[in-house]
């Protein structure tokens, strides 16, 4: 498999990567959105519930749903990824999936993305539609104000910061079937 040239990679934002390895810091920026949904839907069960003992059984649950959302793709995508146990992962994952499975054939990458990304897809869909049916039983300014903001971080922050900036600065986003999707939606528009 053909390494991408990350230094002639043609992406709108000058991220520094010297070498191929990412700092730490940037770690940070790329995890940043995926966390920031976890509290804000965390934040959205706790406040329809109105602050009460189920309110709290579902944040923690949601929580809990993001914590296994992650070590998911890192248990059952990274180990397939040209770049396990390197910093040359954008999110510092493929140096963890390190400490947990053995590196594994790299030619099922596509196959195990595809296969595991839906694990972690109702990450998205719950806080909305459990905010909306809430809302609905009972209105709260407070409540729409983090339905709208959910909404905002992990369906325009999340997906752009990824193409412009974590994502795009992938070494393996030749083979990922999101980044090919992105892709060829840009072309269609253009
Ligand atoms: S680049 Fe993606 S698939 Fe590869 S190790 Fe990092 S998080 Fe996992």
């Amino acid at each position: 498999m053909q390494i991408t040239d990350i230094s002639s990679n043609n992406v709108p934002c000058d991220k520094y990567r010297p070498d191929r390895v990412f700092s730490h810091f940037q770690e940070f920026i790329d995890n940043l959105p995926y966390v920031l949904m976890i509290v804000i839907g965390a934040a959205i069960n706790l406040i329809g519930f109105k602050m009460s003992i189920w309110g709290m059984i579902a944040a923690g649950a949601f929580i809990f749903y993001g914590i296994i959302g992650a070590f998911w793709i890192i248990l059952f995508v990274c180990p397939f990824c040209q770049y396990y146990n390197t910093r040359s992962c954008p999110c510092g994952y493929g140096k963890l999936a390190a400490r947990f499975r053995k590196k594994s054939s790299k030619e099922k990458f596509t196959e195990k993305f595809k296969k595991h990304i839906p694990v972690i897809i109702p990450l998205w869909i719950i806080p909305v539609l459990e905010g909306i049916i809430l809302l609905s039983i009972d209105f709260n300014h407070l409540l729409l104000i983090l339905i709208i903001v959910f909404i905002i971080n992990s369906y325009i922050f999340l997906p752009l910061l990824a193409r412009i900036y974590g994502c795009a600065h992938c070494p393996q986003n030749n083979d990922c079937p999101w980044m090919l999707k992105k892709r060829s939606q840009i072309n269609l528009v253009t």
